[in-house]
């Protein structure tokens, strides 16, 4: 890797990999523990891909246990950890460290309940930006935060980088659309932040984990709203003598 400055490895930790992934491997049994080179190479990098960098393994939970006791012991080693959902990020939030454990997240990738008369939909990380409006849209539902990215960005990554697209004009970001999430603390902790219902008393503290990038912990649950889709929609072509007319028509 050249031209950024990454930290320096802990030469601890690279000593202890074999028993690192060992450890790994009976936290996440079966298939949820790449540590090959050659397999390891698909999460070398995320959208920015001019950087790149091996993990020190690369570990795929399918339960909250599991992500709750992968944090727990790298805490208690001093393990670094990179969560990550679909490696679409431009700005090298997912790249790996040499380091630290990446920790992927897009077995969690059901939707786990729709309410309609609420207009909730509440799905787990790994599920795609756009699976959540699939999975609405013949009842008439959708999804408002569209990333361009949307066919294969995560809702994980999505609450992680407070991410938009064109609705957002007019409906908000991820912040302004997600409710609630259960995520994990780096001691191993799990916790719910928000809920089904708008504007919880206290702290905003899901405010300050949308866009925290996966610095603060690990999202493994997220619920947001959906609206309901306009009866029609159509193009139009109009033209305005000046560019302000323009604007304020939008507006
Ligand atoms: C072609 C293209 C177009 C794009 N267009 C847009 C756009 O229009 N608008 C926009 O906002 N972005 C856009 N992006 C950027 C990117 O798609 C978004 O930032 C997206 O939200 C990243 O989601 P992801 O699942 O790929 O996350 P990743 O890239 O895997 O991770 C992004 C960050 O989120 C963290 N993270 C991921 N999952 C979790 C989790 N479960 N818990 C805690 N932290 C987590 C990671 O550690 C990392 O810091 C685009 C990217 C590409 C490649």
């Amino acid at each position: 890797m050249s031209g950024l400055a990454m930290p320096k490895p802990d030469a601890e930790t690279l000593r202890r990999r074999a028993e690192i992934v060992a450890d790994m491997r009976i936290i996440v049994p079966g298939e949820g523990v790449v540590d090959t080179a050659n397999e390891m190479r698909a999460f070398e990098s995320d959208g920015l891909t001019a950087y790149r960098q091996l993990p020190l393994v690369v570990v795929l939970p399918e339960t909250v246990a599991q992500v709750s006791r992968v944090l727990k012991y790298c805490n208690e080693r001093n393990i670094r950890v990179v969560p990550r959902g679909s490696g679409t990020s431009l700005s090298g939030g997912a790249l790996p460290l040499e380091d630290a454990v990446l920790l992927v997240m897009s077995r969690f990738n059901r939707i786990l309940g729709i309410d309609y008369p609420n207009r909730i939909v509440v799905a787990q990380p790994g599920v795609t930006n756009l699976g959540i409006t699939t999975a609405v849209e013949q009842e008439g539902f959708y999804y408002a935060p569209d990333p361009s990215s949307q066919i294969a960005c995560s809702i994980g990554g999505n609450v992680a980088e407070n991410s938009g697209g064109v609705h957002c004009l007019k409906y908000g970001l991820t912040a302004n659309n997600v409710l609630g999430i259960e995520m994990v603390l780096m001691n191993g902790e799990v916790l719910r932040l928000g809920g089904s219902h708008l504007d919880q008393e206290g702290y905003d503290l899901l405010g300050v984990m949308t866009g925290s990038e996966g610095l603060l912990g690990v999202v493994t649950e997220v619920t947001v709203r959906i609206l309901k889709k306009p009866e029609t929609a159509r193009a139009l072509l109009i033209g305005f003598p000046t560019s302000e007319q323009g604007g304020q028509c939008v507006a």
